[in-house]
């Protein structure tokens, strides 16, 4: 999920990004799988091998999300298709692995959101304030809590990534279809 903060925190000036952090910002972006190829829409496969490979995938993930910038990331939107998903919440960093959600609330709050896989776009999505989260850490160990808020919102907008879910399927008929005529100028203008 993008990092929907920053451009409050901009404000009121817009701060310059050093050449590294800008070399760095365009080399997780182009790491990241946008809205056309196929792999967004697949079913992420259950993860069996707790082992240096999974270790090696998150961190790499870690590395993308913060240099995005974002505050979340799937492994199908870098192409692997696998149920892992990282997110960052009060500057702490979480892996999530095969996780499952259950019990939301009935209380659901509308957010815009904006994702990292639909760039440019920003469309108000209603999803339950709380969920339950199973899940496993990147070493195998059992995880099982209740997400609020922010931390809710983010684990489901990425679970929806595992199964082949984007914001656009999440929003309202009229947000979807402004959003793809945006695109779809700003495809044609040469601008995202
Ligand atoms: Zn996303």
């Amino acid at each position: 999920m993008k990092d929907m903060s920053e451009r409050t925190l901009r404000r009121p000036r817009e701060r310059e990004l050093s050449e590294a952090e800008s070399e760095a910002r365009r080399r997780a972006l182009e790491q990241i799988r946008v809205l056309g190829d196929p792999v967004l829409r697949e079913k992420a496969h259950v993860v069996e091998a707790f082992d240096g490979d999974l270790a090696k995938l998150t961190q790499r993930m870690f590395t993308i999300m913060d240099d995005a910038p974002g505050i979340g990331l799937a492994a199908t939107q870098i192409g692997v298709v696998q149920r892992v998903l990282v997110y960052r919440v009060d500057e702490s960093h979480h892996v999530l692995v095969n996780p499952v959600l259950s019990d939301p609330s009935d209380e659901t709050e509308v957010v815009e959101e904006g994702c990292l896989s639909v760039p440019g776009v920003v469309v108000p999505v209603e999803r339950p304030v709380r969920i339950h989260v199973r899940a496993r850490d990147a070493r195998g160990a059992r995880l099982d809590f209740i997400a609020e808020d922010l931390e809710a919102r983010v684990i489901q907008h990425e679970t929806d990534h595992l199964n082949g879910i984007l914001i656009l399927e999440r929003t309202t008929k009229a947000e979807r279809a402004r959003a793809l005529r945006e695109l779809r100028e700003a495809a044609l203008t040469g601008t995202r």
